[in-house]
Formats: structure tokens, sequence, C-alpha cells
């Protein structure tokens, strides 16, 4: 720790916040961006070469640092980043990237006005949800749907619709936490639905949901374990065992299915189809997991049912905008017409041997501009809940340094912001979630922050 006598002469060193705008490469970017803005990102500095003095550090206020930190403020807190860590349908990275054909749909109807609720051939109102309606049906073979704000919404306005103050029957092997506080005993509370517990949690039979119906029942829930799988001593009841008990008690079924593949697909996760083929009455999914869409939840089952939602006033607060259900819809056609240029699709199908290309290419660039990388095997995952067991191999650019916290927050403060994995004290970028078009700002990204982190 330095004596105060010289932290003295030193903090009266630092310039004067008026001198620090008179910088002539400082005093060009009100311009761009207004005198308040570059006032506040100089006295910002200042006040961080203040602490770090008083810290024994060395400080000053480089016009480098307040054209950084000005370009943050104008940045903004929600910013793309590049995802590094191979997982695919990371959720706090905002899960799937869209396909380009969904972006145009939401373009086209953003800046102007839209049939949202309009028919164009009565001229009178419409219905907000049938933009979707023909391609679900299509896709997974139910007969009516209907799209909501995101899939803990569907579940919420199923339990609301169909059960409020009755009992649903869930295994206590299903009762799971998603993330993000969604937890299945909690929403059934909420709804105004009462949980009736049965099984244990590795083993559920068919009588243990048999033996609780009653006059009270209002539902069989099955629930998609997402982000955790039971081994060793199981056994769940299948999807079609327990749609056949609830027709023979004239009780519906209703299966939460979280990711919603409208296909097989490399994930291995059943089919939204194969689930109302096996009998389900009503099938709740996210619109952007395995579905490689915008924020949404989807709800399709019988028409009677699926009719006693849209009426809810719930249905109400929890409906969509006009750009959601654009890039729905234009996801679900490539669903049907071309599933493989959904990105979310192709990513997790993307050939392990296209990912030792591209990541030796940017290994040989990267150590070109004098940063020591290898290609590594790496283990990526779909995530997002879906196939939590589901392991895609994968390649990664394994970098070498001494600081691996310090390259990892050197990346995550480049621009762009690049997200990468830790493993054994390096710092991974794993290929599979970074879309071949973005190699080249990787590795620049990379190189700076390389050099930033001291290599
Ligand atoms: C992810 C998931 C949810 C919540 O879906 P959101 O789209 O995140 O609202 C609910 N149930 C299951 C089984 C899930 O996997």
């Amino acid at each position: 720790m330095a004596e105060s006598s010289d932290l003295e002469p030193r903090l009266r060193g630092l310039p004067a916040v008026s001198a620090v705008l008179g910088r002539p490469r400082v005093a060009a970017l009100a311009a761009a961006h207004g005198q308040a803005a570059v006032t506040g990102a100089v006295r910002a500095a200042l006040s961080d070469a203040r602490a770090a003095i008083l810290a024994g550090r060395e400080a000053a206020v480089s016009d480098d640092d307040v054209i950084a930190r000005v370009g943050r403020a104008h940045a903004g807190t929600l910013r793309p980043v590049l995802n590094a860590t191979g997982v695919v349908v990371h959720t706090n990275l905002g899960r799937a990237p869209l396909a380009a054909q969904a972006i145009a749909a939401m373009a086209e109807v953003a800046g102007g006005y839209a049939t949202l609720e309009y028919d164009l051939d009565r001229g009178a109102r419409g219905e907000r949800s049938i933009h979707a309606t023909a391609l679900l049906r299509e896709l997974t073979g139910a007969e009516d749907a209907l799209v909501v704000n995101n899939n803990a919404a569907a579940v919420m306005l199923v339990l609301a619709a169909l059960a409020v103050g009755r009992d649903v029957v869930v295994s206590r092997g299903e009762l799971v936490e998603i993330g993000g506080g969604f937890r299945i005993p909690d929403v059934l509370r909420q709804s105004g639905a009462r949980l009736v517990e049965v099984g244990t949690t590795n083993r559920t039979h068919p009588a243990d949901y048999a033996g609780a119906i009653d006059e009270g029942t209002a539902l069989l829930m099955k629930v998609h374990r997402s982000n955790f799988a039971i081994l060793g001593f199981t056994s769940e009841v299948a999807l079609a065992d327990l749609a056949a008990l609830g027709r023979a008690r004239g009780v519906p079924v209703v299966y939460d299915a979280g990711s919603g593949a409208l296909r097989e697909t490399e994930a291995q996760e059943p089919t939204v189809r194969s689930f109302v083929d096996a009998g389900a009455d009503v099938v709740t999914f996210s619109g952007d997991k395995l579905l490689g869409g915008p924020q949404a939840g989807v709800i399709v089952g019988t028409r009677a049912l699926v009719e006693r939602m849209r009426r809810h006033p719930l249905n109400r607060a929890l409906r969509p905008d006009k750009t959601c259900l654009a890039a729905l819809t234009a996801t679900l056609r490539l669903w049907r017409d071309a599933p493989e240029q959904i990105p979310v699709v192709r990513m997790i199908a993307e050939k392990v041997e296209a990912l030792e290309v591209r990541a030796s290419a940017l290994v040989a660039a990267a150590r070109a501009r004098g940063v020591v990388a290898e290609v590594v095997p790496s283990i990526a995952r779909v995530g997002g809940g879906a196939a939590p067991t589901r392991e895609l191999a994968s390649r990664a650019v394994r970098v070498q340094t001494h600081d691996a916290d310090a390259l990892s927050a050197a990346l995550r403060a480049g621009s762009p912001p690049v997200v990468a994995r830790i493993e054994e004290g390096a710092v991974l970028l794993d290929l599979r979630t970074i879309a071949a078009e973005d190699d080249a700002r990787l590795g620049d990204a990379l190189a700076v922050a390389a050099v930033h982190a001291g290599r």
C-alpha cells in the first residue's frame, strides 16, 4: 500500500473533466453521441482512475478508454454476442438464433400495419392465433392450436382453463424445476389447480394414476424431465398408456413436452406428432427451444379443449405480438419444407468433420497473430431442456493462456462479445454454436482479447 503522501500528488495529477473533454478525439465523440453521454463517460473514467490510485495501482485516463466507455453506453445492455459455449439452445443467450426467413417475416410486418386480427376477405375483425394454426395442425396432426408468449404461459393457461379448483395428477418423478423459477408444483398452485402427486421419484405405475382418479380429477399430466435423467431402478408410464387410461376414465391427458421437435432431428427428441398420435389430448411446447423459432408457447390439442383455452380471459394476457407470430409461422414453414435451414436444427446436425476443418483454420489464423491455440475434441449440448443426456461430439479451439479468467473476461468485453467456456484452466471456443460466417469475427475477437489479456 502506498503512503497517503504519495497518493495526494498522483490524485492531483489526474486531468480535470474539462481537460479530457477538450482532447480532440474525445471532443469529436459529442457529435455522434451527445455531450451528456461523453461527459458521463469522462466522469466515470476519472472516478475509476481515482479509485485505482487509492487502491495503490497506476491509473490514467486515455482517449481510448473514454471512447470505449461511450461505445459501451451507446450499445446498451441487450447486445448480440458470439456463443462459443457449445450449448445450442442457451437460455441466457436468448435461445434460438432465427432463420433468415423468420427474420424477414418479422421485418415485413414490424414497420407497418398487418392483418394481425383482421380478415381481409370479410373486411372484419379476425383471429390472432390463426396465422400459425393451419401449419401447426399440419405438422403435429392435432385438431387445433393456440399460440401464447412462452411455454410457461402455455402450461399456466392449460391448467387455468381446464383444471381450476380441481385436481391434476402428476408423477413425483416429473415434478421438475425447469430454471428461471418455473417449478411444476408452483405453477399448478398459481393456476388455481390442485396437485395430486402419485408414484415415487424413480418409479410410477399405471395403477398409481388409476388409483388417484375420482370426481375431482380434471387432468392427468405428464411433464418432460427436460434438464435431468433418472437412471437405474426406474419406471414411468408411457404417454400412450396414460392416454388410454385417461380415455377409459374420461379424464383428459396433458403433456408438457418442453422443446417441441416437429420432425426427427439429431437431438433425438420424439416429435410433437408422436405425442398427438400417442393420444395426448393437449400438448404444450416452446417456440424457441428445439423448434428454433421466436419466444413463444404452443398449445396443440383437441378442438373442444383448445377452444376453452382460447376463450379463457388469461389468453388475452398471454397473447403473442405480430412479430412473434410472423417469425413462428415462417419457422413452421421451414419445418415443413426445409428444416435444415433452421439454425438450431443445422447446428445440432453439423458434422464434426466440418467443425474440425473450421477449428483448424481458426487455430492457424490465431497462431499467425501470435496466439497459441490448438484444436481439441469437445462435448456440445442441445440445451434448453432438450435431450439432457445427449452429447454432441464437437470441436473447440483451446487457447493457451496463463490466466483463463482474464482471457474469458477480455473476450466478453470485446466487440462482438464472445462467451466462451473454461475447462481445466483453459479457454475453449466450441464451434458447434458459431455460425460458419462468424468464424472470421471470432478469430478477430480472439486476437484482440489475447492482447488485452496479456496473452
Ligand atoms: C422449458 C420448459 C418449460 C418452460 O418453457 P418456456 O418457453 O421457457 O417458458 C416448461 N416445461 C418444460 C417441460 C420445459 O422444458
